[in-house]
C-alpha cells in the first residue's frame, strides 16, 4: 500500500512516499521557491538524489513535476492508495486526524486566524492534491490534535473568559505527531506499556516544544495558541511579557505586521546572538568565545530545563525524558547541560552513551531513576500511519 505524505508551505511542497506494507519511505524530496522564476526540485528516488531547477508557477505544477518523477522512477503503474497531509492548526474542532471533505478544507482555511503563516498553504496543498487524486482518500493530520484534550486549566489563558470563548483563544500546542511518536518509541525502549508511563518529550529543533505525556496522552505543552510561545527557538522569541510588544510597537514605531515579523523571524537564537538561527553555528561561535552566542545557547538549555522541572510536577513524577528533533537528537552539549541540573529528579546521564552513541538509544546510566532517551523523530511516518488508520 503506497501512501503519499505532503507538507505544503507557502512557497514549498515537501513529499514522502511510503510503502506501508513495510513502513518504509521509498522516495522523498521537496519543491522550493514555488512561484519564482526559477524553482528548485530535489528528489531522492530509490536512494538516488537529483536536483533540478525549473519553473514551477504554482503548487499544481510542483505536484505534477513530483508525480512525474515518482511514476518514472518508483511507482510506475502502481497507484497511490491514500494521501496524508500535514496541517499545522486544527483549531478547537479537530482532536484527531480526519478524512478530508470540503467542510474540513473550509475549516482549515478558517483556522488560518491562529496560524496565518501555515494553514492557508496547508489548505492550498490539500486542494491541489485533491485535484490530482480525486478518487483517493485524503487525510488531514493536525499538529495540534495530540494536545486537544489537555486539562482545561492547562489550556486557558488569564484573559476574560468570554473573549477566550468568542475567539477560541487557548493553548493548542504543536509538534503533536512528533511528541506522540517519540513517546511511543521511548516506551518500546523501556519495554514498558506507554499507558503506564510519565514521559517528558523535548522536541528541540528550529521550532522547540516540550510536552508532558501521561499514559500516552498530552497533559501540557510549552507552545500556545500559536507556535510562538514557550522556549526560545531559532528565530522565535518564546514566552515574553506582552508589555514588551506594546513598548516596541510604540517606541520603534512598528505596526502589527512588523512586530509579528520581529517576534517570529528576527528573535530567539538569531536575535540574541546576532550570529545565526542555526544551532551548529551558535555552538561554534560560543565555543570561540562569542558572548552573545553563549547567552543564546544558555537561554535555550535553561528554558528546556525550566519546562522539564515544571512538567515533573504536572506529571507528579517522571519515568523518562526524551530528546528529539535536530538539536535534541544531535547536540550532546544541550542534552548534557539540560540533564546536569536534573539530579534532584534522579537523572544520571551516561556520558559515553550521550556522546558516542548513534540513533535511537538510552543515554542514562542503568541506576538512573529517570531513563533518558534519544529518539530521532519521524513525523512523516506518523502521518502515513494516520492515513492508513
Ligand atoms: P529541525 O528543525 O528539527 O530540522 O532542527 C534544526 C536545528 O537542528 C538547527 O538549529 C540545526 O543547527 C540543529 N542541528 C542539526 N544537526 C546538529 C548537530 N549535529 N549539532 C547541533 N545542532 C544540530
Amino acid at each position: 500500500m503506497f501512501v503519499l505524505v505532503l507538507n505544503a508551505g507557502s512557497s514549498s511542497l515537501k513529499f514522502n512516499l511510503f510503502d506501508m506494507t513495510k513502513e518504509v519511505s521509498i522516495a522523498e524530496g521537496m519543491a522550493e521557491r514555488i512561484g519564482l522564476a526559477e524553482a528548485n526540485l530535489e528528489c531522492t528516488l530509490a536512494g538516488d538524489k537529483r536536483r533540478d531547477t525549473l519553473p514551477l508557477p504554482t503548487h499544481r505544477e510542483a505536484l505534477e513535476a513530483i508525480l512525474e518523477r515518482l511514476r518514472a522512477a518508483v511507482l510506475h503503474d502502481t497507484p497511490i492508495h491514500a494521501v496524508g497531509h500535514r496541517v499545522v492548526h486544527g483549531g478547537p474542532k479537530y482532536g484527531d486526524s480526519v478524512l478530508v471533505t470540503e467542510e474540513v478544507v473550509a475549516d482549515i482555511e478558517h483556522f488560518s486566524l491562529y496560524a496565518p503563516l501555515h494553514n492557508p498553504a496547508n489548505a492550498l496543498g490539500i486542494r491541489t492534491a485533491m485535484e490530482a487524486f480525486p478518487d483517493v482518500p485524503h487525510v488531514a493530520v493536525f499538529d495540534t490534535a495530540f494536545h486537544h484534550d489537555i486539562p482545561d486549566f492547562a489550556r486557558i489563558y488569564g484573559i476574560p473568559y468570554e473573549l477566550s470563548q468568542k475567539y477560541g483563544i487557548r493553548r493548542y500546542g504543536f509538534h503533536g505527531t512528533s511528541h506522540a511518536f517519540v513517546a511511543a518509541r521511548t516506551a518500546l525502549l523501556l519495554c514498558r506499556p506507554l499507558r503506564s508511563l510519565k514521559i517528558i518529550t523535548c522536541h528541540i529543533g528550529n521550532g522547540t516544544s516540550i510536552c508532558a505525556v501521561l499514559n500516552g496522552k498530552s497533559m501540557d505543552t510549552s507552545m500556545g495558541m500559536t507556535p510562538l510561545q514557550g522556549v526560545i527557538m531559532g528565530t522565535r522569541c518564546g514566552t515574553i511579557d506582552p508589555s514588551v510588544v506594546e513598548m516596541l510597537m510604540e517606541y520603534e514605531n512598528l505596526d502589527y505586521k512588523a512586530i509579528t515579523d520581529l517576534l517570529n523571524k528576527k528573535s530567539g537564537l538569531l536575535g540574541i546572538s546576532g550570529v545565526s538561527s542555526d544551532f551548529r553555528e551558535i555552538e561554534m561561535a560560543a565555543n570561540q568565545g562569542n558572548e552573545r552566542a553563549r547567552l543564546a545557547r544558555d537561554l535555550l538549555t535553561y528554558n528546556v530545563r525550566q519546562f522539564i522541572g515544571s512538567y515533573a510536577t504536572v506529571l507528579d513524577g517522571v519515568d523518562a525524558i526524551t530528546f528529539t528533533a535536530g538539536i535534541g537528537t544531535h547536540s550532546t552539549f544541550v542534552r548534557a547541560k539540560v540533564c546536569s541540573k536534573l539530579t534532584f529528579l534522579g537523572v544520571k546521564l551516561d556520558p559515553e552513551a550521550n556522546e558516542h552513541g548513534k540513533g535511537e538509544r538510552i543515554i542514562s546510566t542503568s541506576d538512573s531513576r529517570v531513563v533518558v532517551t534519544v529518539v530521532p523523530t519521524n513525523e512523516e511516518l506518523m502521518i502515513a500511519r494516520e492515513a492508513v488508520r
